[in-house]
């Protein structure tokens, strides 16, 4: 298909100083969870990012000095020339495929606690260290001698960064996760030196450090300066105003300017509170103040957008983490005219809940995302079929969905059977619920694929059973038939079930997603699941006009949702739409017309009246079809069956992400009848050790 000539500006180059990318498709710095832990997986996904059409392609922070470390989290590190390796392979993935590779240099100031190094924080006043942790250690004010030694330790890193390869060397003043961010703020920069205090002064460290990495890489590799320019907090904190100003300022020093948003969680924000390009408002008016290219973000998957965006003056490369997580290919796709073809980032942050729990970050969209090198899956490319089965996928919810596109892109024959009129299961439903539009598009990209397909065919309002599928004849049966919400409250804090009073109404999610309602007008929502569940319904009802009270075990509202960045936002609206929050108390029975709530530390009871009572606990496959054709195994080869398996929530209720993942393994997987093997299924790098002389 030929590229729309709308889209050409697109793929027009630009120049970073001495470097010119072919494009302006920029992947900005963002964190995997991998990191120094997992090099070659990590060098290995760079690639496919580069190979997917990225004109920049970008590491994560590199923490380049032990005076900030930021353990637990798995960043890279570039502290000495040993590391320099890690980052030549990485160069060389991107470079394979023609674009250019960023390193982001990092030192976290009074950001990083230094648990592994155990050497003193470092800030421009004394503070307590602020990574979110409330470790019990403040940093120290810096002294000119450590100002000395700062820039001296960043000029040795970007000579590092330039020895492995690196086009682009970052100097970093983004997102409070560095240090020259806090440098820049009168909020925690008031020193009385020439570096603190007036903004003048507050610019000196910012402007003295790009002058070094200049005169020391400039040589050979773009200077990009990554700012923040808002947090977000007024008067209290950075504004574009004086963001601006900096700008202005430092204009001359620097070969491009990457702007983001302060912390990350206003950067990155989800779509239950922003849509596409939710940023400009933030980046509107810094080009005016530029000779340099501006690198801005917002989640952009629509080229329209984009391109309105470069048109319109506000940015001039198209920065992206999320959707180039979720579709690394999104610019060869634009540039083919494949645009239908795109795997749209949903805007959910399960990607970045695996940089903060250390795990290799996966994506509800993407489930090849971190598996590149470990289980050798690209996202664009699968094996052809090994046999000439066919193979029946029962159920059209993510798992399903994904089974029956992995496996027609292999060739083989599938028949999808759906007990409904429609595709999608839970995520047809849930993305109804207040501020989940964007989840459809999980169902959206995969339905598009799946009709285009000649080898597949779809049934609707077929819903199957053991004996059914028994008459049919096909050599492999995947039940994707998914999962129910329980409504016995048992889950983390119940493992058992609690005494509920039979005249009290108790509804399920799965029973308001089937548009029924609670009688009265009093709700009490149960939340023991912690995920995004709980708070979206107890919106949802409050704007119907019900008085909730969400009862939940945790400290806070979906306290599982601090990992996807959205906590703090989510109690807010929950807060101010009304709903009353009873933390820390478990509901541990129920009566006819209250229930009785208990507080997890003093066991202390009171009651809540009302007139039903939500469940969001768990929820039980939906595994009947499943367990019925297991125990029937004997009939399996007269009909011709040689596998039958249940995957997704069928087999144990998840995330979306891990029923894509599920359903993507299965077809990656159906040759293999073993699929829990005894080996470990993917590669890892595991630690070299020293010789033993030097014990
Ligand atoms: P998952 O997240 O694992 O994909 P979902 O609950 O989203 O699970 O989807 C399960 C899908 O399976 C739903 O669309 C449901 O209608 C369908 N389904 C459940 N049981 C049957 C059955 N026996 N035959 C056909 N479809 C079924
Ligand atoms: Fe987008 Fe969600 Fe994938 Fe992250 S995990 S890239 S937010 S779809």
């Amino acid at each position: 298909m030929a590229r729309d000539s709308r889209y050409d500006i697109l793929f027009e180059p630009i120049q970073i100083g001495p470097v010119t990318s072919k494009n302006r498709f920029y992947q900005v710095p963002h964190c995997n969870g991998m990191g120094h832990r997992d090099p070659t997986a990590l060098a290995v996904m760079r690639g496919v990012k580069a190979e997917g059409g990225w004109g920049v392609v970008c590491t994560e922070q590199v923490d380049f000095h032990p005076s900030a470390e930021i353990t637990p989290y798995v960043e890279l590190r570039l502290w000495d020339d040993k590391d320099i390796p890690m980052f030549a392979r990485m160069m060389d993935h991107i470079h394979e495929h023609g674009a250019l590779g960023g390193i982001e240099l990092c030192h976290a100031g009074l950001g990083a606690a230094n648990r592994y190094s155990r050497e003193t924080p470092l800030g421009p006043v004394h503070l307590p260290v602020m990574d979110g942790l409330s470790e019990p250690t403040q940093a120290r004010a810096m002294t000119r001698r450590d100002i000395q030694d700062f820039r001296r330790w960043h000029k040795d890193a970007a000579l590092r960064a330039k020895t492995a390869g690196a086009d682009i060397v970052y100097v970093y003043a983004g997102k409070y996760f560095s240090g020259l961010t806090h440098w820049l703020s009168h909020r925690y920069n008031y020193r009385d030196d020439e570096y603190g205090g007036c903004l003048n002064n507050r610019v000196r460290l910012l402007r003295e450090v790009i002058a070094d990495t200049k005169e020391a890489v400039g040589d050979k590799c773009g200077v990009v300066c990554r700012i923040s320019i808002d947090d977000l907090t007024g008067e209290a904190g950075m504004r574009a105003e004086e963001s601006i100003r900096i700008i202005e300022m430092l204009d001359d020093y620097p070969d491009a300017w990457d702007l983001t948003l302060s912390p990350w969680e206003n950067d990155s924000q989800t779509s239950r509170f922003s849509s596409e390009g939710y940023q400009e408002p933030f980046v509107t008016g810094f080009k005016q103040v530029s000779k340099k290219p501006i690198i801005g973000t917002g989640r952009f998957t629509s080229p329209d957008t984009m391109v309105s965006q470069i048109k319109r003056g506000i940015i001039d490369m198209i920065g992206a983490a999320r959707p180039s997580i979720a579709d690394p290919f999104l610019p060869n796709k634009i540039y083919e005219g494949r645009i239908d073809d795109i795997r749209e980032c949903i805007g959910c942050n399960i990607c970045v809940s695996g940089d903060h729990l250390q795990y290799p970050m996966r994506c509800t969209q993407n489930p090849t995302m971190s598996e590149e090198w470990r289980r050798g899956w690209h996202p664009e490319r699968i094996a052809r079929k090994a046999t000439s089965a066919k193979v029946l996928v029962v159920g059209a919810g993510p798992t399903g969905l994904e089974a029956t596109l992995a496996l027609g892109n292999r060739g083989y024959d599938v028949v999808l059977a759906e007990a409904t009129r429609v595709l999608g299961g839970r995520v047809e439903k849930e993305c109804q619920l207040p501020g989940l539009r964007e989840w459809s598009r999980v169902r959206d990209y995969r339905k598009l694929q799946i009709q285009k397909m000649k080898n597949v065919s779809i049934y609707f309002e077929s819903g199957l059973d053991a004996s059914s599928i028994l008459s049919f004849g096909f050599d492999h049966v995947a039940l994707c038939t998914g999962a129910f919400w329980r409504k016995d409250a048992v889950a983390r804090y119940h493992t058992v079930p609690i005494e509920i009073h039979g005249d009290m109404a108790i509804l399920t999610p799965d029973d308001l997603m089937s548009d029924h309602r609670p009688p009265g007008h009093k709700v009490v929502l149960y939340d023991d699941d912690h995920y995004y569940m709980g708070g979206v319904l107890a919106e949802l009802l409050v704007k119907q006009g019900y008085e909730v009270s969400l009862v939940t075990p945790a400290a806070d509202v979906s306290h599982w949702t601090h990992k996807t960045m959205e906590q703090n936002r989510i109690q807010t609206r929950v807060l101010q739409c009304g709903i009353t929050v009873v933390a820390s108390h478990a509901v541990v029975s129920v009566a006819r017309d209250h229930v009785v709530t208990q507080c997890i530390f003093t066991g202390s009871r009171k009651s809540i009246e009302c007139d039903a009572i939500v469940m969001v606990t768990s929820r039980l496959p939906n595994d009947e079809v499943y367990l019925d054709l297991v125990a029937r195994n004997g009939e399996w080869a007269d009909s011709g069956i040689s596998t039958v398996r249940a995957i997704g929530d069928a087999w144990a209720p998840a995330t979306i992400a891990t029923a894509v993942f599920e359903g993507h393994r299965y077809a990656r997987e159906l040759e293999n009848p073993e699929f829990r093997g005894d080996h470990v299924p993917f590669r890892r790098e595991t630690v070299e050790l020293v010789a033993p002389e030097l014990i």
